[in-house]
């Protein structure tokens, strides 16, 4: 059985409609899927008993902005490497290098994320050595590998021109997870035909066909452990369900923090937590435009548009002062990724325009419902919107004309929708220590209680899917990785 809190399955991967529009909240590109043969594909294939089909994103998938100049990452991997030599004729072999240490990085993810999965005894034996190599990646700053390879700072700036993605800049960021995105595109970008919510739907037939069963509007509140091993979960509404295996995937912080309220080692939990930190929080404004991509000449890349070359201080500058520039504006078309969009809604496109946003600016409005937040939250909507806006305009002038319909999203509709207590965007951040955190894996001390989902692998679609995989071989004891 599957409780969803939300009135809707899929978490991020679900999508939302207003008038005649529907935006993704939480998909925008995935690599690798369009290579049968990939594990993320054959994993995809499997739980969607292959009804899950992709659509592959132009060759240029990425475009990473600066006042003075723009950059296209361009797939495959040897276009890549061309393009970015090219603008950077002077740094080719650092280019080169920095290639071969992505891959690197990369593959010894392979037995640390392993590793997780084993059961504990082997698991411990087998850390320093299954770990190590991986440690070595990880335990180091995006910037700081980064800078051993080239001094220009534009390099360095464009090379990390995706950190969006995983959701810190580079000099906190570990570098392990700037390469695990960086090598996830490297092949391009795909989109889910028949847009994001296909993920859910595929999966729910499948689940349902296997006789499981899927409920929307069932928050758990608590799980209950009785003599040590997990048997019950408490719904918000009161209910409560038993269970041999209880899987938690809604947060390490909503696991831990408030599930666990009343275990005896509650305490021990919460200062468990305090070993890692939550994501910022973002705002998206949600665009529609009354003709088609088309008809408009808008291509899928996403355009990421930045003030300046250095990620760390366009951040600390907008930390300190919300008037200041975004420090990114990404920008995502879901209707021109998705080839049958015009089917459903001819003559109309989709765009939506992501910047970061913290929580303490928003969480004043917090006691207001959903929707009824009042005038003064409504009035700091507009005006980031506009601020947004003529970003967007600025680089994608024919939207302009086309303007139908905005509506922009806060760290309080993540909270109130996504249930992440800060509004977080990602879980918890990628820095180097939280790859030192070997409590993130799916079996805990309660028997009978496993943890899945982003906080366990790392954030990406991709990478929450292979922490389920994890987590079915911890509890049935078994690689499932080798049934790919
Ligand atoms: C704006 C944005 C853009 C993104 N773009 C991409 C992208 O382009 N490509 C990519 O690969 N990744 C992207 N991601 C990341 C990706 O969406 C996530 O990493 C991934 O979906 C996380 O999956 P998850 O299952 O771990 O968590 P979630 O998707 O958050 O699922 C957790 C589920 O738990 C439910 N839940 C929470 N509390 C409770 C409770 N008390 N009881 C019952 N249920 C509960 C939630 O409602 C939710 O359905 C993006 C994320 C965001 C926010």
């Amino acid at each position: 059985m599957l409780l969803e809190k939300h009135f809707k399955v899929g978490g991020w991967t679900h999508t939302f409609r207003r008038n005649n529009y529907e935006w993704d909240v939480g998909i925008h590109y995935i690599g690798e899927v369009h290579k049968p043969w990939s594990p993320i594909r054959r994993l995809f294939d499997r739980i969607s008993d292959g009804e899950l089909k992709w659509h592959k994103m132009d060759d240029n998938y990425d475009r990473i902005i600066f006042p003075d100049k723009h950059y296209n990452f361009i797939c495959p991997k040897t276009r890549f490497i061309k393009e970015l030599s090219d603008y950077f004729p002077d740094e080719k072999q650092a280019i080169q290098d920095y290639i071969q240490l992505i891959d690197q990085s990369v593959k010894t993810g392979v037995s640390y994320f392993g590793n997780k999965a084993l059961p504990n005894l082997i698991s411990n034996l087998s850390y320093p050595f299954m770990t190590r190599k991986f440690m070595s990646f990880a335990g180091r700053t995006t910037y700081d590998v980064i800078s051993g390879l080239t001094k220009n700072e534009k390099l360095t700036g464009v090379l990390t021109g995706q950190w969006g993605d995983h959701g810190l800049p580079p000099r906190q960021s570990s570098f392990a997870m700037h390469a695990m995105v960086a090598r996830h595109y490297l092949d391009g970008g795909n989109y889910p035909i028949g847009s994001a919510r296909r993920i859910a739907e595929t999966i729910t037939d499948v689940i349902e066909k296997q006789g499981g069963k899927v409920a929307v509007n069932a928050g758990v509140d608590e799980i209950c452990v009785k003599n040590g091993s997990a048997e019950s979960v408490i719904l918000e509404n009161g209910d409560k369900l038993s269970a041999p295996i209880i899987i938690s995937g809604s947060g390490i912080l909503n696991t831990y923090g408030r599930f666990l309220r009343n275990h005896p080692h509650s305490k021990k939990f919460k200062e468990r937590l305090k070993k890692v930190q939550q994501t910022e929080s973002f705002i998206c404004l949600f665009i529609g435009l009354n003709k088609s991509a088309q008809d408009l000449g808008i291509k899928n890349t996403n355009l990421w548009i930045y003030p300046g070359y250095d990620h760390d201080k366009n951040v600390s500058n907008y930390q300190s002062d919300q008037e200041a520039e975004f420090p990114v504006v990404y920008v995502s078309f879901p209707s021109a990724k998705d080839p049958v969009y015009q089917e459903k809604y001819p003559n109309n496109a989709t765009m939506e325009a992501i910047t970061l946003a913290h929580w303490s600016w928003w969480d004043k409005w917090g006691n207001g419902a959903w929707k009824k937040r009042g005038d003064e939250y409504e009035a700091e909507k507009e005006n980031l919107s506009q601020r947004i806006l003529n970003k967007v305009f600025k680089h994608v002038p024919k939207a302009k004309d086309a303007l139908d319909y905005y509506e922009l999203s806060t760290p309080l509709t993540v909270k109130s929708l996504a249930n992440y207590p800060l509004g977080e965007m990602y879980g918890i951040n990628h820095t180097p220590k939280r790859f030192k955190q070997r409590w993130l894996k799916p079996k805990t001390e309660i028997k009978g209680l496993y943890i899945t989902g982003q906080d366990m692998f790392t954030v990406g679609v991709s990478s929450a899917l292979l922490s389920g995989l994890a987590t079915v071989s911890s509890i049935l004891k078994k690689n499932m990785f080798k049934t790919l």
